[in-house]
């Protein structure tokens, strides 16, 4: 009797103390801890490992795209108040400037892509556009640009939610433990997915698809295809006349029966390029954002990236 008395009174010092340690960190007053992210995959990784401990939101809103994309005064308090800000990296070239006139060193940050081995863009591109880009874009020592995408590869998305796991249990030890079993959950979906796309391409007769800007590059690499970008890494770059006809030669001494759009972005290069070849289009989605559309179908990261998955196949085996 004596000894079952003890261990609650221990069990329940030890809840007071978790339930104590974890309100020290959180500054929601709603007792939660209060997490800023930039971008929709960031959001979405994060609220999977946060589940019930956070409250998460997205600066940059559904159907904005987020390369060109610059914080209001009233996003940069949001990020000013957070006690955890999520970034993927590059993307947001705006972040570090915001983060450091923010002040507040007890934030924990997160760039969800460091620790990841980032590819170069594309020699073309970076001969065409260093200048006029040099500040938006993150360079390697030698002065090339890093393509940013890396949530686009399942396998290196689960790098990102490790990431995001790391920066919770800083802000907030307490939930630990749930936020490990939480993204351990997820990360069994994304390994599910990375396998549904590694049976998937496997065998497909064609690997070169057309994309509307280089969003794919990882995923491309991951699965042995390769990605033939209408823009660089920025959609907004407008190809040149000698790029699109480049692409065209492309496309028509390849076979290539698809060119693919996004959903944020404006999709008449891609047309005018699949009517010049005689090509469907088709929407390869790069998760930049969602659209009010996609929300209301209720569509998440998995979601689009299994319709990514099958758009792929379909095009790939035509
Ligand atoms: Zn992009």
């Amino acid at each position: 009797m004596k000894n079952s008395w003890m261990a609650k009174s221990l069990v329940f010092t030890a809840l007071s103390t978790l339930i104590l340690s974890g309100c020290a960190a959180q500054s929601s007053g709603t007792g939660k801890l209060n997490v800023v992210t930039t971008f929709y995959p960031m959001y979405e990784f994060t609220k999977q490992v946060a589940g019930e401990h956070a409250d998460v939101i997205a600066l940059i809103p559904a159907g904005s795209e987020p390369h060109d994309w610059e914080p209001s005064a009233k996003d940069m308090k949001k990020v000013s108040d957070a006690d955890v800000f999520v970034f993927n990296g590059i993307v947001e070239g705006w972040a570090e400037q915001a983060l450091a006139s923010a002040g507040n060193s007890k934030r924990v940050v997160v760039e969800a892509s460091q620790g990841i081995a980032l590819m170069e863009g594309l020699p073309e591109e970076e001969e065409e556009h260093k200048d006029e880009h040099k500040d938006e874009h993150k360079e390697s020592a030698d002065g090339k640009i890093l393509d940013p995408h890396v949530w686009l590869s399942p396998a290196l998305a689960q790098k990102e939610v490790e990431a995001i796991v790391a920066g919770l249990t800083q802000a907030d030890p307490a939930h630990k433990e749930d936020y490990r079993r939480n993204a351990d959950a997820f990360i069994a979906k994304l390994k599910a997915l990375d396998e549904s796309f590694r049976t998937g391409l496997n065998n497909v007769k064609q690997k070169d698809f057309v994309t509307q800007h280089a969003a794919f590059g990882y995923l491309a690499k991951e699965y042995g295809l390769t990605q033939v970008p209408i823009a660089g890494l920025s959609p907004e770059e407008e190809p040149s006349p000698a790029k699109m006809a480049e692409i065209i030669d492309f496309a028509k001494q390849n076979q290539v029966k698809t060119i693919f759009f996004e959903t944020l972005v404006d999709p008449k290069v891609a047309q005018t390029i699949s009517k010049e070849i005689n090509a469907k289009t088709d929407v390869l989605n790069p998760l930049e954002g969602l659209t009010d559309d996609d929300k209301k179908q209720n569509l998440d990261y998995l979601a689009i990236m299994t319709k990514n998955l099958e758009a792929l196949k379909k095009a790939l085996n035509e």
